[in-house]
């Protein structure tokens, strides 16, 4: 079979390779583009899979909104609370101290896989070059040639098919949807606990139905999965306190293995390596997805202004110079959110006391410190620029 040619393949239809697809067309309507996507055609497959809450920056919604991709059902975080269990430090951080419409949004995964795709389509009508097609895991790539390759193939730590630089966090995420007597409407809850952080997070369902996203360690996590509802939201409450009044029901609990997982050089030769399949990282600041658009975002800003220009300045050396251009522009904000985390992982799990101590005075530092509080706020927002 003769391969086809291509300027661009994209080798993953997760809400990274989608994001850049879309923004690539966006730019350049004319641009020849595969999108290789291993999800069904059928929004219906995807409708019951991944219902996890994520958080969304008001950056990300500001980028998803240039291409109408910002789902309907979402739930604002107005005020988040931070503090740790049976320790002093509490910080809490609000929309109006930092000036912002809001700190974030909690969308579920699948809406916004669904709402790109709705995107892709629309946006696709316009661009008579794009290839979209829906393979299976043994097809062969192969058969499209493409003159620079984007890798959005993501997936979850301990998943993946490369391990490159990073640290298993020893640690699990339990997720689910609690519902509790008495929440305070539009406020997250970060908790950190002896084993991991805990945090309970707004939910487009009604104010009293929450987000769950639970860390602790996989033997612990596994044993909280098997739990009877009542026995898991006695333990729960334990946890959390009673800020939020009792945890009345819990449902579609879930568990996900948490550990960081990156890329030193996120390009090789005419590859680039976006979103998951660049950095995979811990939850706890709410970063992996935020970071992947910004990657999504970049990318399709440098490639559709190479591939908008003549053939012959389309050289190999051309694409492999727009790729180092796009990796050291990347590299600070990459650096950034990559440590920000990884230190927010490990410092909110260690129990020496000289660490407890020292995240309790870091809260109230945070907590009475405005300017520290503004900083760290715009770095999850908006990432380095
Ligand atoms: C418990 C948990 C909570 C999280 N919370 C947040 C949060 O609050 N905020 C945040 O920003 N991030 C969060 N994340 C991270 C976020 O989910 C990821 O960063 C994001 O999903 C990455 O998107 P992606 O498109 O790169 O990868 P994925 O979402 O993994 O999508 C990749 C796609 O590529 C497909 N694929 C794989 N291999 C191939 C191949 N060879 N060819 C073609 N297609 C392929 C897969 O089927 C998949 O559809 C969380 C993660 C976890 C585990």
């Amino acid at each position: 079979m003769q391969a086809e040619n291509v300027d661009i393949v994209i080798q993953g239809g997760g809400p990274v390779g989608l994001a850049c697809s879309t923004w690539c067309l966006q730019k350049f309507p004319e641009a020849k583009i595969a999108l290789l996507d291993r999800n069904p055609i059928d929004d219906v497959g995807l409708a019951a899979a991944d219902t996890r809450g994520v958080a969304l920056s008001h950056g990300s919604k500001l980028l998803l909104d240039t291409i109408n991709a910002w789902p309907t059902e979402c739930a604002n975080i107005h005020r988040v609370h931070v503090s740790q269990v049976g320790r002093f430090g509490r910080a809490l951080m609000t929309r109006e101290e930092l000036k912002q419409e809001a700190l974030g949004h909690i969308i579920r995964y699948r809406d916004i896989h669904l709402t790109l795709r709705r995107a892709l389509r629309a946006i696709q009508t316009q661009s008579p070059n794009f290839i979209w097609r829906h393979i299976n895991a043994n097809a062969d790539a192969h058969q499209i040639q493409a003159k620079c390759i984007v890798h959005a193939e993501g997936g979850l730590f301990k998943t993946q098919d490369w391990v490159e630089t990073g640290r298993d966090y020893e640690q699990s995420a339990l997720v689910g949807l609690v519902e509790v007597e008495n929440a305070v409407p539009h406020q997250a809850w970060e908790r950190f606990t002896s084993e991991g952080p805990l945090a309970v997070l707004p939910s487009h369902y009604g104010p009293n139905i929450l987000n769950l996203v639970w860390c602790g360690s996989p033997v612990s996590s596994k044993a909280r999965l098997a739990l009877s509802d009542v026995d898991f939201l006695q333990s729960l409450q334990t946890e959390f306190g009673s800020r939020i009044g009792q945890f009345l029901k819990i449902q579609d609990r879930r568990l996900y293995e948490l550990g960081l997982n990156y890329r030193k050089e996120i390009t090789q030769g005419n590859e680039v390596w976006i979103g998951n399949a660049a950095q995979t990282l811990h939850p706890v600041a709410g970063q992996g997805l935020n970071l992947g658009l910004r990657d999504a975002y970049l990318l399709s800003e440098k490639l559709s202004t190479l591939f908008s220009k003549s053939e012959d300045q389309k050289s190999t050396a051309a694409i492999e110079v727009t790729l180092q251009d796009y990796a050291l522009s990347r590299k600070a904000d990459r650096t950034a959110t990559i440590g920000l985390t990884d230190f927010m992982a490990r410092i909110f799990t260690s129990n020496l006391l000289p660490v407890v101590i020292g995240r309790g005075f870091a809260l109230s530092a945070l907590q009475w410190l405005p300017p520290i509080k503004t900083a760290l706020a715009r770095q999850m927002m908006f990432g380095r620029r």
